[in-house]
């Protein structure tokens, strides 16, 4: 018997096989293979829950396959939770066969350990400059990875001067509006720190105090989705021993991933003992857009003079994952000099999905290709979105596919407008 499985088996059985998650799902529209959507994954994994088949390879292709993009849910008459169920797959298969060596080192060494963290981002980071300094064509083009038709993987730069180092516990302003804490999060500490300033630098603008924990670690986000369960509760449970007590009226992040995880997987690993923060916790975007009046941030169309066009691509995990929509698109309205055009189909998943987009690259590409159509059918010169797992991969596929675009979180954009 599967123990995982075993909590979930009444939830498999709700699947009624009725097929409205087929035109929905990338994987399949990119495979149009029965086996790749949530249908089929469900059914194997069922045939798992009643003894018919065991924890095979093949199942295991099928379920990691998954983009955990959640738009089988949102079709889905009788509300399957796919991504849990399927994370509960990959959780059974941690539990049975344990990790390999390399995802136990990273898993349940390096993300539990900031420092460690920190070290590993310095070594990615000089791994990335000497990637970016070797040339794409001859013998470097066949041994280097990520490159395909003489084009590299577009890598932003890690490990840089950490946003959080050097920053103390508690920016004040003067009679303060109100008091947040920040979750940062790991991409937007090592990686996207402009993202984080931009973040800081708004809610400094509104006059709001901003509590920055320095011991918050990763949300356990890579953890989860890779089945590692037991990582993933004990990140959770250090993440809310952290802000638990702290005194604010909201937790802000700026990483969809990052919030779906406070706000929705918290209570799923541990319960009533995550509601205090996960009932906290906020996209920014979602924060400032419920208080436009009171931040006094008005749309100011008559002012735009001359435009430039901005579109929006929704995160997975923020659309689906904390079913925030309309808030960035009317921060992006209310900023002059914005002209806000809608992409076709954008919520669709841009193919990145975390480890998703280094373990399968030319699947990823591949459904990453349409978005890129998308958004140079919009004739958007900026690409907005509020995830930096969909930053770099959108940065990609623009580059990969020639869409002359810039990829920027809508943070940023707001930052730059604000007095
Ligand atoms: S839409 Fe829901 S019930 Fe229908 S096949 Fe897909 S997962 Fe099953
Ligand atoms: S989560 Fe996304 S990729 Fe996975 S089965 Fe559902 S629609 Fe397909």
């Amino acid at each position: 018997m599967y123990d995982v499985l075993e909590i979930y088996r009444e939830e498999f059985y709700r699947c009624i096989k009725c097929g409205s998650c087929q035109p929905v799902c990338p994987t399949y529209i990119e495979t149009r293979d029965e086996s790749m959507v949530a249908r089929g994954r469900l059914a194997l994994s069922e045939a798992v829950v009643e003894g018919r088949l065991g924890l095979t390879d093949g199942l295991m292709d099928r379920v990691s396959k998954c983009l955990s993009c959640m738009a089988c849910s949102e079709s889905c008459p009788t509300g399957v939770d796919v991504v849990k169920l399927l994370t509960a797959v990959r959780s059974q298969v941690v539990e049975d066969k344990g990790l390999d060596p390399i995802s136990k080192v990273v898993l349940r060494v390096i993300l539990k350990n900031n420092r460690l963290l920190s070290f590993t981002a310095k070594l990615m980071g000089l791994s990335v400059r000497l990637y970016n300094f070797l040339p794409s064509y001859g013998i470097f083009g066949r041994i280097i990875p990520f490159v395909r038709n003489g084009i590299k993987r577009v890598v932003p730069p890690f490990g840089g001067r950490h946003l959080r180092k050097g920053l103390p516990e508690v920016l004040k302003v003067e009679k303060p509006k109100m008091r947040v804490a920040f979750y940062t999060g790991c991409m937007t500490d090592m990686v996207y720190q402009d993202v984080g300033r931009g973040v800081i630098s708004v809610l400094k603008k509104l006059n709001i105090e901003i509590v920055l924990p320095q011991g918050q670690v990763c949300c356990g986000a890579p953890a989860y989705y890779m089945g590692d369960r037991k990582t993933a509760t004990e990140l959770a449970k250090s993440n809310i021993e952290v802000f638990k007590d702290l005194k604010v009226d909201a937790i802000i992040n700026c990483c969809a991933t990052c919030g779906t995880m406070l706000k929705e997987v918290y209570p799923l690993l541990l319960d009533k003992d995550a509601k205090g923060v996960s009932d906290k916790t906020v996209d920014i975007q979602k924060f400032i857009a419920d208080r436009l009046e009171i931040f006094k941030i008005r749309n100011p169309k008559s002012e735009i003079l001359n435009p430039v066009r901005v579109t929006y691509h929704d995160p997975c995990h923020l659309k689906r994952g904390q079913g925030v929509v309309s808030a960035p698109r009317e921060i992006l309205k209310s900023i002059p000099g914005i002209e806000y055009v809608e992409m076709k189909d954008a919520d669709r998943c841009c193919g990145g999905s975390g480890t998703f987009s280094l373990k399968y690259y030319d699947f990823s590409m591949a459904i990453g290709k349409y978005k890129a159509e998308k958004i140079r059918e919009s004739g958007a010169d900026i690409v907005a979105t509020d995830c930096p797992s969909c930053q770099m991969q959108l940065t990609d596929i623009l580059n990969r596919y020639g869409v002359k675009a810039k990829v920027v979180h809508t943070v940023q954009l707001l930052a730059g407008s604000l007095s």
